[in-house]
């Protein structure tokens, strides 16, 4: 049941298929954002080309870094299947764009490093008939050669006999330099930071359910006891966050010390996943409600969610 069609993000020519399973969603493949499952009738969110240029950003990083196929959606529903891809709700995924100058350098680095077959090797870009531009995180051509002409400038690209048709640059020194770094850094850290209530309660679900998950996925899960939250602690901490890739904050006990460590990392733009025992969910503060909880009821049901969510958000 194939049909080519265009992606519904980036617009570039892509296989289209009815599911039969669910008529009223597609599966798209996409060259440039990779596999998704989208619904007919779409995401109000998703009608701003603003947002629809975001997705496709994103998504692309995601298919650069190997991830799997997804179903999008309003919510990110672990365990709930698709035709076997993961639910990962829309307005997480926006919120993956990058945010600052900085970032989006850093990023657009990397983005260029997994295209390099190896360090030093030819990169080409065609901004006319392909969507090369995701790469670098820009709309247009014109955006493209703004960003090219600043890494040029920054000593970070080297032109290689560029045509009109294909642009080819190779990466400097400095650029795998810092590549080198970020890769050692927290943008791609293994360190995932657990708040939660260390109480002996809780030793099953964080041994059997979150430390699991965390190993699971390739991550090494970073615990800190707080037995007395005083300074040196608190710098130890703040510390541990900013090196991390993600943070897990459960809030089960109603600790203050999760929801200060929650919103640091939060305030720093680390992603961070929120769980909650289901009878502690009534006790939850006002200040988290509006985030997507994981909700459980086991250490084994936890380890299940935790590691689905984690495979499905964190890039
Ligand atoms: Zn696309």
């Amino acid at each position: 049941m194939g049909k080519g069609k265009e992606c519904y993000f980036c617009g570039y020519f892509s296989k289209v298929t009815c599911l039969p399973e669910r008529s009223c969603s597609n599966l798209y493949k996409c060259a440039y954002c990779g596999t998704y499952i989208l619904d007919n009738q779409g995401f109000d969110i998703l009608r701003k080309d603003e947002n629809k240029f975001k997705m496709a950003c994103v998504l692309n990083e995601r298919r650069l870094k190997g991830f799997r196929g997804i179903a999008l959606d309003d919510e990110t529903k672990e365990g709930d299947l698709v035709c076997g891809f993961p639910r990962i709700s829309v307005g997480e995924l926006l919120e993956q764009f990058p945010q600052t100058a900085g970032e989006t350098l850093n990023r657009i680095l990397l983005n260029l490093s997994r295209l390099a077959l190896r360090p030093f090797s030819e990169i080409s870009f065609n901004f006319s008939r392909n969507r090369d531009n995701l790469y670098l995180f820009t709309k247009n051509s014109n955006e493209c050669m703004t960003v090219l002409d600043e890494l040029s400038e920054q000593g970070l690209i080297r032109d290689r006999n560029s045509t009109m048709e294909a642009f080819r640059k190779t990466l400097t020194w400095r650029s795998w330099e810092i590549i080198d770094n970020l890769k050692n850094s927290a943008i791609e850290s293994k360190r995932a930071f657990v708040a939660m209530w260390f109480d002996d309660c809780m030793n099953d679900y964080y041994e059997n359910g979150i430390k699991k998950a965390i190993e699971d996925a390739g991550y090494w899960p970073i615990r800190i006891d707080l037995k007395e939250f005083n300074d040196k602690i608190c710098d130890q901490i703040t510390a541990e966050i900013k090196r991390c890739k993600f943070l897990v904050s459960d809030f089960c006990g109603q600790r203050g010390g999760v929801y200060f460590e929650a919103g640091f990392a939060k305030g720093l733009g680390k992603p961070t996943i929120f769980t909650v025992k289901k009878d502690d969910v009534k006790d939850l503060h006002f200040d988290t409600r509006q985030y997507n909880h994981i909700v459980y009821d086991s250490s084994e049901d936890l380890r299940k969610q935790l590691y689905n969510r984690i495979c499905a958000t964190i890039i």
